[in-house]
């Protein structure tokens, strides 16, 4: 069912818990972790066709927007503005979708997630109720933070329906650097010793040699089959060739063997381009498989030590699967592809619950930008222990019929 208007949704959401009728909010429907997957039936509420920009306030560095705006779309009207909105998923994501995720992508190493641009919203309660939390302030101390609680809710707790962000400046400069390594530990050092040296690159993602050949047959590239860095720095002068330069030493001190710097800007955009694509690739290579995607997060002095445990859970289990992603935030990605079969389902499942238990254990997340879906319900409890209860006092209290989303986070 498709929602043209804050009037429409109220009046689905109305009559559904009136009659305890399950709804799911579908933004672009591009979750990994079938956020947006009606599981039980009900009413599927299509929110892409409210995708008007309602309000540019470019001396504010704001903007409203309808959720069914795409990213893509949004970004492309700021840019006339000098502006944008940084998270980048790389998926064509709604900016509603963005929100209920709290989306996150390779440039949230310098800009953040989606949480740190929402500012101010209107929501639409389980029982139809409309209400508007947040302010136009740049910050504010008043209240419980409203705003937060709905961020991250992936459509468990309410329907969004105008969204207000605040947005960054287009930089001046942006240049890229792609650096190859013998082995991965020399590349996962490198990530952290440019991260504790206080540099500040806008992306650092990590590919190993499994990615960079699945991106290679897929985008017709020949990047070497090496674990590599994708560095990108933007800024507004000359900081940015001084940062690719340190970058560079640091880089060369954990013998990188080709440390490629300020390549032209068709030659990035393919870069980045393939990295969007990496998801497809790693699918492409593995015909006929079922995949997991880990998904985890741990704090950046220690995702040498994660990324070790990852390879060699799939090693151990005899499973092959591209490591990839936002290293630079202590984020990254396993594409854990298996047999459909039960024996194939049940080491992938291990290889799951090895990698992403011993995030926990080290401080870390089992989502650092998924969302939680179906696919990482069962690690909630180890993550979260009593606060997990406390998630469900309030989403009984938002929703006491159950009827937003079920099936998801809980
Ligand atoms: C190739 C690929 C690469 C990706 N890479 C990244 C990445 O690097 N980083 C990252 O963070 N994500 C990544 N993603 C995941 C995905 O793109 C994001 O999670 C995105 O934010 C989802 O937006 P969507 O519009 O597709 O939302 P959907 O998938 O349609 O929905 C997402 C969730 O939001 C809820 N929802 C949607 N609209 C509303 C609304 N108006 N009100 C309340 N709830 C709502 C849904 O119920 C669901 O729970 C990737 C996906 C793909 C396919």
């Amino acid at each position: 069912m498709y929602a043209h208007s804050t009037e429409d949704v109220s009046k689905v959401l109305r009559f559904c818990n009136a009659q305890k009728i399950p709804i799911t909010p579908w933004g672009a429907g591009t979750s990994l972790e079938a956020n947006p997957v009606s599981i039980y039936g009900g009413v599927c509420l299509d929110l892409s066709r409210m995708n008007a920009i309602l309000e540019i306030r470019p001396r504010d560095l704001q903007v409203r927007v309808q959720p069914g705006v795409v990213l893509q779309e949004l970004n492309k009207r700021l840019s006339k503005h000098g502006l944008f909105f940084p998270p980048d998923p790389g998926a064509p994501c709604t900016i509603g979708g963005m929100v209920a995720n709290n989306a996150a992508g390779i440039q949230a190493i310098k800009y953040g997630p989606t949480k740190n641009y929402v500012i101010r919203m209107e929501v639409v309660l389980a029982n139809g109720d409309v209400i508007h939390c947040g302010t136009n302030a740049m910050r504010t101390s008043s209240g419980y933070d409203l705003v937060h609680l709905f961020i991250g809710s992936e459509g468990t707790l309410g329907v969004f329906t105008e969204i207000t962000l605040k947005l960054a400046g287009l930089p001046r400069e942006v240049s890229a650097a792609t650096a190859s390594f013998p082995e991965i530990p020399q590349a996962t050092k490198t990530v952290v010793e440019i991260m504790q040296a206080g540099l500040s690159p806008a992306a650092l993602e990590l590919m190993d040699p499994v990615t960079v050949r699945d991106i290679n047959a897929f985008k017709n590239l020949s990047l070497p089959e090496l674990p590599t860095l994708f560095l990108e720095f933007r800024g507004n002068g000359s900081e940015v060739m001084e940062d690719l330069q340190l970058t560079q030493e640091i880089c060369e001190g954990n013998d990188c063997k080709g440390y490629q710097i300020a390549i032209g800007r068709e030659e990035r955009d393919r870069l980045w381009e393939a990295r969007h694509h990496a998801f497809y690739a790693s699918a492409a290579a593995n015909p006929g498989k079922r995949a997991i995607v880990v998904d985890v997060a741990v704090p950046i002095s220690r995702l040498p030590e994660m990324v070790e445990v990852a390879r060699r859970a799939l090693a151990e289990h005899g499973l092959q699967g591209p490591i990839l992603g936002h290293a630079g935030d202590g984020n990254f990605h396993v594409g854990i592809f298996y047999d459909d079969t039960q024996e194939g389902k049940a080491k992938a499942n291990t290889v799951n619950n090895t990698i992403v238990f011993r995030a926990i254990e080290l401080g870390g997340t089992a989502t650092g930008e998924h969302g939680v879906g179906m696919g990482k319900i069962h690690f909630m409890q180890a993550e979260h222990g009593k606060s997990y209860e406390l998630m469900k006092e309030i989403k009984r209290l938002l929703d006491p019929n159950g009827i937003l989303n079920p099936g998801k986070i809980f």
